[in-house]
């Protein structure tokens, strides 16, 4: 009998965006509380529809690039709210950084996740302790290029990574908005973890269960 191992060495987008949307549908009602303290309670309904239909829109035949930028496009089409544009350009800027690539492994999944970051930044203008999905994504594409760089194996830097985006979303609890919805609050924001950070969080331990063998 073979004693050998299938080793987990890159992430299927179909499958990650899949994780996310039954994520974000388990916790819909958590992130819409979050969203309904400090901002109009629209956030898990924002997520739950644009990933739902992320995964109708993704073909999982494409190339993995592609299928990220099929995601983004669907997210910018179908959300209303700050987190489609946003997310809508993390996983175009993804999908683009990804290119020609026939597999996201750890290399290719750090730079994708680097584009992703830099577009939220462009876009949004956020600065980290600015109590918003930065404070999350930041540390978590910090933990697993970091991870990457050790030359670990994915599923540990993804874990990295996870923590890293869990503790990030913890951290805006005392933080005062200052962009979006929840910065109109001025210091009444404080005291309330931001949503986006949140359901950012949910994205990126999504990755730890879209794992698999490479191609
Ligand atoms: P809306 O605020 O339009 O109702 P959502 O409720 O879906 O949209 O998303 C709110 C989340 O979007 C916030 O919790 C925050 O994390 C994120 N967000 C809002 N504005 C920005 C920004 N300028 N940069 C980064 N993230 C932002
Ligand atoms: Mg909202």
């Amino acid at each position: 009998m073979s004693t050998e191992t299938t080793v987990a060495t890159a992430v299927d987008v179909a499958s990650w965006m899949q994780e996310v949307a039954s994520a974000v549908e388990a916790e819909a009602t958590h992130l819409t509380q979050l969203d309904s303290a400090i901002g109009d309670g629209d956030h898990g309904v924002n997520m739950t529809r644009g990933f739902r239909a992320v995964v109708e829109a993704v073909d999982d035949s494409q190339p993995p690039g592609k299928q990220l930028i099929t995601a983004g496009k669907t997210l910018v089409s179908k959300v209303g709210g700050a987190s489609g544009p946003l997310w809508g350009t993390a996983l175009r800027r993804a999908g683009r950084a990804v290119g020609d690539a026939p597999a996201l492994d750890g290399p290719v999944l750090a730079d994708a996740l680097d584009a992703a970051l830099a577009g939220v930044v462009e876009l949004g203008a956020a600065e980290p302790g600015d109590k918003t999905m930065v404070d999350a994504l930041g540390p978590a594409v910090r933990a697993l290029r970091a991870g990457v760089e050790d030359g670990g194996d994915l599923a540990a830097a993804i874990a990295a990574a996870a923590a890293a985006a869990e503790e990030g979303a913890r951290s805006t609890v005392p933080m005062q908005a200052r962009k979006g919805r929840a910065s109109y609050l001025g210091e009444r924001s404080v005291g309330h973890q931001d949503p986006g950070a949140t359901s950012s969080a949910l994205i990126v331990a999504a990755l730890g269960r879209a794992l698999g063998p490479q191609g």
